[in-house]
């Protein structure tokens, strides 16, 4: 299947979407299918819908449909929750994988949820842990023998800097450390081999890359040889062996359906597992080719139009993910002005103008459009308007 496949896509008309690295556009087909699992299975068929419709086995069917793109064995990969609960579920299984050592890594590029999960996991054991956070550059450095665990957002949310997998991994387990990955920015976007990593845990979130729809579940890696040494922090009756027989003590299941907490979201799944089938076609070198070829013609004709935005992303695309940020002092009102004219990115503070760069419904013509307006946008001061300078809730 060649790139582009935008028919697979709704967007609006006239949208030029470079924000599917924090809200994915709705897949064709999705609308129905949820439809007539609300009609056909929920309505018709009532709480039979449990078994005859597999919504019990959905998070581990859908689990299979992400673990693809991810790299991760069938049967491996569970939906459930969010991601800020599923970095708790790993740190917490990590540290009591090491009780003889204190220490996280993490680096301030992280996004803050996962950080604070840590702190709030950390104050609540009340066992001497400590969470380490250092420059994305000193990863490997910090990495001893004292360290329980490194958990590490892969791609950083702000500049799209990309960690290199095998090499931190590699680092960890020679200190016989524990390795978490967040591919929150990773899944949909660039290849990922979480077999070939060997890291023992993953974690990531369906929404964004992945065009599951807001509030789309998230998936948990765990390597098939630890899941069944893990002791489950967030002890639920789903991710117990037999929910269904009601035993007044907890056995949590065997492999990673042990991480499952409670019911799932069976129409946040259905939405996600139809929008799943568009990535039955794709290469993901394929796509990361084409990401690579529309970031650096991004690039290139921004700079060339808008002097005073400066790259914040790694100027060598083999660092980056599918994003591309730009630092500009008016950043928020230049990107409300950009959406007003119909092309959508995203801010974050405090300056950043960011710019997902998603090859299954993006040309190299909707690139160069999207720079066109930019430009006019900055060379006009088209942004220093009320409207565009207060800022909304969501950024
Ligand atoms: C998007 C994102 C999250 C969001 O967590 P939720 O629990 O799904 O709200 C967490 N971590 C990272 C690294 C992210 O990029």
């Amino acid at each position: 299947m060649s790139l582009p496949m935008k028919d697979r896509f709704d967007l609006p008309e006239g949208v030029i979407y470079l924000d599917g690295n924090s809200l994915g556009p709705l897949p064709k087909g999705v609308t129905e299918r949820v439809v007539e699992a609300m009609t056909a299975e929920w309505g018709a068929n009532l709480i039979k819908g449990w078994n005859v419709n597999g919504w019990m086995a959905q998070p581990m069917r859908v689990g299979d449909q992400v673990g693809r793109i991810i790299g991760a064995a069938p049967g491996s990969v569970v939906m459930g929750d969010t991601l800020s609960l599923k970095v708790y579920q790993t740190l917490s299984a990590a540290l009591q994988m090491r009780p003889d050592r204190k220490v996280v890594i993490s680096d301030n590029g992280n996004f803050p949820t996962d950080l604070y999960m840590a702190e709030g996991l950390i104050r609540h054991l009340d066992a001497g842990h400590e969470l380490r956070v250092v420059a994305p550059e000193e990863v490997a450095g910090a990495i001893n023998e004292d360290v329980a665990a490194v958990m590490i957002t892969q791609v950083d949310y702000r500049t799209g800097r990309v960690h290199d997998m095998d090499k931190i991994t590699a680092k960890a387990h020679g200190a016989g450390a524990v390795m978490i990955w967040d591919l929150a920015h990773s899944a949909g976007a660039i290849p990922v081999d979480m077999a070939a990593s060997n890291a023992e845990f993953a974690v990531g979130c369906t929404y964004k890359y992945l065009n599951g729809g807001p509030g789309a579940p998230a998936f948990i890696y765990v390597r098939p040889d630890v899941a069944d040494t893990i002791d489950p922090a967030l002890a639920g009756w789903l991710g117990h062996d037999a929910p269904f027989a009601f035993e007044r003590s907890y056995r949590p299941a065997g492999g990673v359906e042990r991480m499952r907490v409670g019911t799932p979201p069976v129409l946040q799944l259905t939405a996600l597992e139809e929008a799943m089938t568009v990535w039955d076609d794709v290469d993901m070198n394929d796509l990361r080719t084409a990401s690579v070829r529309l970031s650096e013609v991004f690039i290139a004709e921004v700079e060339a139009r808008c002097p005073n935005l400066h790259l914040a992303s790694p100027r060598d695309p083999a660092l980056r993910g599918s994003q591309v940020s730009f630092h500009f002092e008016h950043g928020y009102a230049a990107m409300q002005a950009l959406i007003a004219r119909d092309v959508i990115g995203d801010f974050r503070a405090p300056d950043i103008m960011r710019f997902g760069f998603t090859p299954l419904y993006l040309d190299e013509g909707d690139v160069i459009r999207a720079a066109e307006i930019l430009e006019d946008i900055i060379t006009n001061r088209l942004w220093d308007r009320p409207e565009y300078l207060a800022r909304q809730r969501v950024t």
